[in-house]
């Protein structure tokens, strides 16, 4: 019988790979499995195309050719299991021969089983022992990041914990650390829908980072504010349990439900629309503006290895279209003395800095600058120009948080 985790993760490494389809959405189109084997497929599937490269370099010297790409699929799953995920050599041997025979590739048996004998025996030092943030981080990214570089891809080789967003006055659930910027921390793997108060809506999942631009806004009781680019809406969330008479806008129909549903689970309110942020314009103007745009998410790879595959350096400029047009517009909605935070997930200088010196130049706007210490956060986390960003770097005593760019602007 083949294993029915092994057997998912190398569905999910071809859908993600070879068909260039983001992992969440492969693991939507996974036929129906346990929740358990959807789960550990995931994390085997994740393990891979996080260490992806440092994987290769130790199967190569044991490859004399290079076999066809699922086998070599099958040898990456064999190998995280062995180096990365504790499994005891014989299972973890036996499972991807079998998996191998189950996929018709019978005459590469004996290959998996020999590749992955060699790499037991050579044991987690030969991962240990090469360079492996260099060789899991494609060059492009690696140039974007300068100075911190290695810094950003040795947090990457980690999988990131579980942060909550608690509702005001609500209790934290066991388990948890408080960090400094008010969100709670728990273990990587958490199961979130199991831990007490999710069903009555005491909290929502949000990476610390991501928590911070709604903060950054810091919005008052009554004031009106625009969420533009909500779903699946954590910032909505924190928006409106701040007071604020929130209009979420948001293009896509599929994630619009998403948000919907997980406000429903909140108990809380906010005018949803669905439509193009670009286009879309408010009856009257606003207080505040919310911009999450859409970017290449290279803040998130802890949590969404697949960035590192799936993303190429020709993606950003049709990107920093989308951002340049979404900030003109969400300038546009502001009342005089209005404010406005773009926040982007991304470590990517063109993304976040270059977009707000950009708009700055053209736009009636002006830098609000933010203070490290009314975040919580380190000195570093702040720019000279006052603007946020953070890496997963950044707390390494706590485990990290993603990557966010985030500046706080006023209009004139
Ligand atoms: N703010 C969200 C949160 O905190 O949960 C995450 C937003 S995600 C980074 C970007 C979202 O922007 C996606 O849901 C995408 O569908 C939406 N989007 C992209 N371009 C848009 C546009 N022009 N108008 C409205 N929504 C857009």
């Amino acid at each position: 019988m083949t294993d029915p985790t092994r057997s998912a993760a190398l569905d999910l490494l071809i859908s993600v790979l070879d068909r260039g389809r983001p992992l969440e959405e492969a693991l939507d189109a996974l036929p129906p499995t346990e929740a358990r084997d959807r789960a550990a497929a995931h994390r085997l599937a994740a393990a891979v195309l996080r260490r992806m490269g440092a994987l290769d370099a130790v199967m190569e010297p044991f490859l004399k050719k290079r076999p066809p790409v699922v086998v070599v699929h099958i040898l990456r799953l064999g190998a995280a299991a062995l180096l990365l995920l504790d499994t005891p050599a014989h299972a973890a041997v036996a499972t991807a021969v079998e998996l191998t025979r189950a996929r018709r590739l019978d005459p590469f048996a004996g290959l998996v089983n020999a590749v992955l004998r060699k790499v037991a025996a050579a044991g987690v030092a030969t991962l240990e022992e090469c360079d492996g943030p260099r060789l899991d981080t494609p060059g492009w990214l690696w140039a974007a990041w300068g100075a911190d570089a290695r810094a950003i891809a040795s947090a990457h080789t980690q999988e990131a914990p579980i942060d909550l967003t608690l509702m005001p006055g609500a209790v934290a659930p066991e388990g948890g650390v408080a960090l400094p910027s008010g969100s709670w921390r728990y273990p990587a793997g958490t199961r979130v829908t199991e831990l007490a108060g999710f069903a009555e809506g005491q909290f929502w999942v949000q990476d610390a980072a991501a928590a911070l631009p709604a903060r950054m806004l810091a919005a008052q009781p009554g004031e009106r504010i625009a969420d533009l680019c909500a779903a699946p809406g954590g910032k909505t969330a924190q928006l409106i349990a701040a007071g604020a008479q929130v209009v979420a806008v948001e293009r896509d129909a599929n994630r619009i439900a998403r948000l919907r549903g997980n406000l429903a689970r909140l108990h809380l309110g906010a005018e949803i629309v669905q439509d193009d942020a670009t286009q879309w314009r408010p009856p009257e103007l606003l207080d505040g503006v919310l911009l999450d745009a859409p970017c290449s998410a290279t803040g998130t790879i802890r949590r969404h290895p697949d960035v590192l595959h799936l993303k190429r350096p020709s993606d950003i400029g049709a990107l920093n279209a989308a951002q340049d047009a979404l900030i003109k517009a969400a300038c546009d909605m502001l009342r005089s003395g209005g404010r406005l935070v773009y926040a982007v997930c991304s470590l990517q200088p063109q993304e976040g800095p270059a977009r707000i010196a950009a708009a700055l130049k053209r736009l009636p706007l002006r830098t609000v600058p933010v203070q490290a210490a009314d975040l919580g956060l380190p000195p570093a986390a702040i720019t000279a120009q006052g603007w946020l960003r953070t890496t997963p770097a950044m707390w390494p005593e706590l485990g990290g948080m993603d990557g966010f760019f985030a500046a706080r602007l006023e209009r004139l």
